[in-house]
């Protein structure tokens, strides 16, 4: 007999158990807001995409770039990613081997964690974290297992509790430095010794390092395949959304051992089929053009003037403690003062107040007690949400 179920128009159509896991909330929460609620929710730059790069990608839709490219990315891409690689993160890769363009880089993780875990398999993830990890690694059939993230002075993961985590199911640690939410920045010490977990127990590194430029106060980023002990097991992902605001762009790459690229390679090629061409073009532009440079250091100045509003706003604010971000475009600020869970505190700024930021508790069970602030908004906006936020802390909080 027919399943009709499957023809059902009245909400019980059948649904794979695979995509029943997968919930369109954070989407709602952080984009769907009604126009006049003051956003301080969103992970993309308000900063438009510099306007070299914009013309580049006119030139290539006029002289016909509109076809398929090769599954691995055009070539002069690769070559670009490479080259920006060993002069700024100081790692040799093999363009044509060790390189695949993606679409953005949300998809890079994917296919690297659908290359690398089996049903069943365990996937260390610092908690609190981006939360598109967990769904990611589930819908490969894994289990993401968190470890604690220490905040303050000597932000940090400890790499005793990775290792007490291990079983003989861990694959992959994932890291994710400068990180979403905290803004923590990875030293090398905590790599190394995060590495030499990896090297105990044959596991993979994926290293998000999506926002290595958006980074404050003398902080620097390591890439942990710049560590010679860490280089043959390091996936090293990264894309142009942030610091070049390229976000609806959707280009991304990866680098990393060439038998992985290679199946990475075969898994797009399938799914996705290849990057946009004329996205690419435009990657190509803002990777190699000089003018770049400057456009990235005046946004990264106004993200650290930002970054100071949010600072000096909640400075002293009882009820609402803000950890520095060392890098990235967010704040994660302490409200566990004012005794209401962080789904609530968002719930009830956003109603009363009109601002919307993220509940901690998406980033993992460690993110309760937490909000996540984005001052990836215009300063005028960031400080109107900001005073907002003020009001409804000390309304808020108990004496
Ligand atoms: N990695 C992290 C840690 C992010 O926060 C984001 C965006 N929120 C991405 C990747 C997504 O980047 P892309 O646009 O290249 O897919």
């Amino acid at each position: 007999m027919k399943d009709v179920r499957r023809m059902s128009k009245d909400g019980n159509a059948y649904i794979a158990e695979r995509a029943k896991q997968v919930s369109s909330e954070p989407f709602r929460l952080a984009l769907n807001l009604p126009k006049d609620v003051i956003r301080l929710t969103g992970g993309e730059p308000d900063f438009e995409t510099p306007s070299f790069v914009r013309e580049a990608a006119k030139e290539a839709i006029d002289k016909g770039f509109t076809h398929y490219s090769p599954s691995t990315g055009y070539d002069e891409l690769r070559k670009a990613v490479a080259e920006k690689l060993h002069r700024e993160n100081h790692i040799v890769y093999d363009h044509g081997t060790e390189v695949v363009i993606t679409p953005g880089s949300s998809s890079g993780v994917f296919l690297s964690l659908l290359a690398l875990v089996n049903p069943g398999d365990e996937v260390l993830v610092p908690d609190p974290i981006w939360f598109h990890y967990v769904t990611l690694i589930r819908l490969c059939g894994g289990s993401p297992v968190g470890i604690p993230v220490t905040l303050g002075q000597n932000a940090s993961i400890d790499s005793e509790e990775a290792r007490r985590r291990i079983t003989g199911r861990t694959r992959v640690l994932i890291l994710n430095s400068p990180t979403n939410p905290t803004g923590m920045v990875l030293s090398r010490e905590n790599i190394l010794a995060l590495g030499e977990v990896a090297e105990e127990h044959n596991l993979t590194v994926v290293s998000d390092e999506i926002y290595e430029k958006i980074i404050y106060e003398g902080n620097v980023h390591t890439s942990p395949a710049s560590l010679p002990a860490l280089r043959h097991r390091t996936i090293t992902s990264n894309g142009f959304s942030k610091a070049y605001a390229m976000t609806g762009w959707r280009v991304g790459y990866l680098a990393g051992p060439s038998e992985i690229i290679e199946k990475v390679t075969a898994l797009s090629g399938y799914t996705l089929v290849c990057p946009s061409s004329v996205s690419q073009k435009a990657a190509y532009a803002a990777m190699t053009d000089p003018r770049m440079d400057d456009c990235i250091k005046g946004m990264v100045d106004r993200f650290g003037r930002r970054r100071k509003l949010v600072l000096e706003a909640l400075n002293d604010l009882r009820g609402a403690r803000a950890h520095p971000p060392q890098g990235t475009f967010y704040a994660w600020v302490d409200i566990s003062e004012t005794r209401i869970s962080s789904e609530q505190f968002a719930c009830k700024l956003l109603e009363s107040e009109r601002v919307g930021v993220l509940p901690g508790s998406l980033f993992g069970p460690r993110g309760e007690g937490h909000i996540r602030i984005s001052f990836a908004t215009g300063e005028d906006q960031l400080k109107e949400g900001l005073e907002k936020l003020r009001r409804f802390v000390l309304r808020t909080t108990p004496r």
